[in-house]
């Protein structure tokens, strides 16, 4: 069995203020090894149950936060930036299943940590096919073009909400409860570890339960910018149309090129902010 880990780092048990997310600061340097020990708990525990082969691909920032050296030195790693298919790059039909660990709510959800969805400072709300999604929702449809299903998704209570509805009936791992955008009780780390072992274990038995989502054929982008300058420029990307002053929408061929397209537009709206 061979699995794919897509590790982002505002939902990684521990992880609470900017200052863990990036930038000069200890702190940053203290959240990329909780980040590192949390991938290696899944990894750990994915071996028990049989799994024969693990890729991680790096998917916060620029996307170079794990540190290999104290990685599970059994498992593959995308490391760095740019990638062309960014938070999912690496994954294809070859895989039984996909993780996403350490994720966030979406933007907007209130008491949810970090709530952001993909590019915090350009994008308000994201639809699909007419339906708001956050980036686990989101990536759950890129894996389903590649006929992968999610099979358990962890960060903050909020988001293990959130995936219920936007993936389905999946494992997911609650390691904190917000209690603001920047504060989180964080649930003991046996606790964790008990929660990771028993949800990994259910989700490798009873892989083959879990559908791929199904996505349409021609799937609709509507993405809605803080501000109308943003939905201008990228405008300019071609069969992009404005809906509205702050948004914009794209019927994509499939969810490859959709996911191109969101990541160009976003590219362009990051250049007036
Ligand atoms: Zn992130």
């Amino acid at each position: 069995m061979k699995i794919y880990i897509s590790a982002d780092i505002e939902g990684i048990w521990g992880v609470v203020s900017r200052k863990h997310t990036g930038g000069d600061s200890l702190d940053y340097q203290r959240a990329r090894k909780l980040m590192t020990a949390e991938v290696n708990l899944v990894c750990e525990i994915l071996w028990e149950n049989g799994v024969k082969e693990i890729l991680v691909n790096d998917s916060h920032g620029p996307m170079d936060n794990l540190l290999i050296e104290e990685l599970d030195p059994k498992v593959s790693l995308i490391s760095g930036y740019p990638k062309a298919a960014s938070m999912m790059e690496g994954l294809d039909e070859s895989f039984d299943g996909a993780m996403l660990i350490g994720y966030h709510p979406k933007a907007g959800t209130a008491k949810g940590i970090f709530d952001h969805t993909y590019a915090g400072r350009e994008i308000r709300s994201l639809k699909l096919n007419g339906s708001e999604v956050g980036e686990a929702g989101l990536n759950a449809r890129v894996a389903a073009h590649f006929n992968v299903p999610v099979i358990l998704v962890s960060g903050d209570e909020r988001l293990c909400e959130d995936v219920k509805e936007e993936i389905g009936n999946i494992e997911t791992v609650a390691v904190k409860v917000a209690l603001s955008r920047f504060c989180a009780k964080n649930i003991p780390f046996d606790t964790m570890k008990k929660t990771y072992k028993s949800a990994i274990k259910r989700a490798v038995e009873s892989i083959d339960s879990f559908p791929a989502l199904n996505v349409s054929e021609d799937p609709v982008l509507e993405i809605t910018f803080h501000q109308s300058i943003m939905a201008e420029v990228a405008e300019s990307i071609p069969n992009i149309k404005k809906m509205g002053n702050n948004t914009i929408c794209y019927q994509g061929k499939d969810m490859i090129d959709l996911y191109r397209v969101m990541r160009s537009a976003v590219t362009l709206a990051s250049t007036v902010r």
